[in-house]
C-alpha cells in the first residue's frame, strides 16, 4: 500500500508542538490518545470507541499539519485516502475502490486515515445524474462504516468549505467532534513565526516576533512559513550571518497574504 493510488502510507515527524495556535483541538487530541493508549482499561471503564474528527477551515492553516501530527502523538500509522483517485470512470469501480482502501486500513489498524479534501468526494450527491448517484452510493458506504467500524481507524477528515459538505456528514454521531480553523490571531501568530523559526537554526534568536505577528493580519501559518524560507533565503544570498526582524518586515512589505490573493478573485 505504500502507493496503491487509493492509500498512502505518509511517514510523519510532524509533532503538537510543531502547530501555532489550535488551542482546543490539541488538548482533545490528548485526550483521544490516551483513550486510545489504554483502549482496553478504557473500554471496561465505559468509554465509547473514538471514531475520529472533522476539521474545517481556511486553505494553508494547518489541517494537513494537524492529520499527521496526530498519527505522530498517537504512535499509530498514518494512510491517506486519496478521494480523488477512488472515483473510477466505471460506475462500480468507485465503489469498489473505496471497499478496498477501508479494508486495507482496518488491515493496517490501529491506524489514522486521513481523508483529504471529503468534500470533493461526494459532489453533487441527491442529484439525479449517473455520477451524482455514485457519489451518493459511496457516500452512504463511506458514512455506514463509519457509524458502525469496529476496528481501531481513526478517522481524520479534512476540508475548506464547510457548504459543501453534506449536512448528514455533520450530525452527531458520525464524528467525535467538529473543529474550525480560521486565520491565526495575532498571539497565535507569534506562536507559528517562533516554530518556523526555531526549525531553522540559523535564523538567528534575536527575532522580535511580536513585531512580525503585529505586521501579518490575514496571513495563514503557511503564509508564516513562506515569508520565513524567504527572508533566510535573502540572507543567505546576501551573505549575512543571520536573519533579521528587519529582513523579515521587508519580505511580509513585499508579499501578499493568501486571504487577501482570495478576496482579489472573488471581487
Ligand atoms: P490546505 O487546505 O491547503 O491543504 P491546510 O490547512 O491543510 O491547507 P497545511 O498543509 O497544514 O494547511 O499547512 C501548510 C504548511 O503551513 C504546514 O506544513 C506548516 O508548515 C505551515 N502551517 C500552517 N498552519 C500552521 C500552524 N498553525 N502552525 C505552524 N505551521 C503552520
Amino acid at each position: 500500500i505504500q502507493k496503491s493510488g487509493l492509500l498512502e502510507m505518509l511517514e510523519v515527524r510532524e509533532r503538537l508542538d510543531d502547530i501555532g495556535g489550535l488551542d482546543q483541538l490539541k488538548p482533545w487530541l490528548q485526550q483521544k490518545r490516551q483513550v486510545l493508549s489504554d483502549w482496553p482499561a478504557a473500554r471496561d471503564f465505559g468509554v465509547e470507541p473514538p471514531k475520529g474528527v472533522l476539521i474545517v477551515g481556511m486553505p494553508g492553516c494547518g489541517k494537513s499539519l494537524t492529520a499527521k501530527a496526530t498519527a505522530a502523538l498517537f504512535g499509530l500509522p498514518l494512510l491517506r485516502m486519496d478521494l480523488g483517485s477512488l472515483m473510477g470512470k466505471y460506475v462500480g469501480d468507485s465503489e469498489a475502490n473505496m471497499r478496498r482502501a477501508i479494508a486495507v486500513a482496518e488491515a493496517v489498524s490501529p491506524c489514522v486515515l486521513w481523508v483529504d479534501e471529503v468534500e470533493k468526494a461526494f459532489v453533487g450527491i441527491g442529484g439525479g445524474s449517473a455520477g451524482s448517484e455514485v457519489a451518493t452510493r459511496l457516500f452512504g458506504y463511506f458514512l455506514t462504516w463509519m457509524q458502525e467500524k469496529t476496528r481501531q481507524v481513526f478517522v481524520v477528515a479534512t476540508a475548506n468549505d464547510i457548504s459543501a459538505l453534506p449536512p448528514e456528514l455533520l450530525r452527531k454521531g458520525r464524528f467525535d467532534e467538529i473543529f474550525f480553523v480560521d486565520f491565526p490571531t495575532e498571539s497565535e501568530r507569534q506562536t507559528i513565526f517562533k516554530v518556523h523559526l526555531d526549525k531553522r537554526r540559523k535564523a538567528g534568536a534575536r527575532i522580535d516576533v511580536r513585531q512580525l505577528a503585529g505586521k501579518t493580519n490575514g496571513y495563514s501559518g503557511a503564509d508564516i512559513e513562506a515569508v520565513v524560507k524567504e527572508g533566510i533565503e535573502q540572507a543567505f544570498v546576501d551573505g549575512r550571518a543571520e536573519l533579521t526582524t528587519e529582513r523579515l518586515l521587508k519580505v511580509i512589505q513585499a508579499t501578499q497574504p493568501l486571504s487577501v490573493v482570495m478576496k482579489d478573485k472573488v471581487e
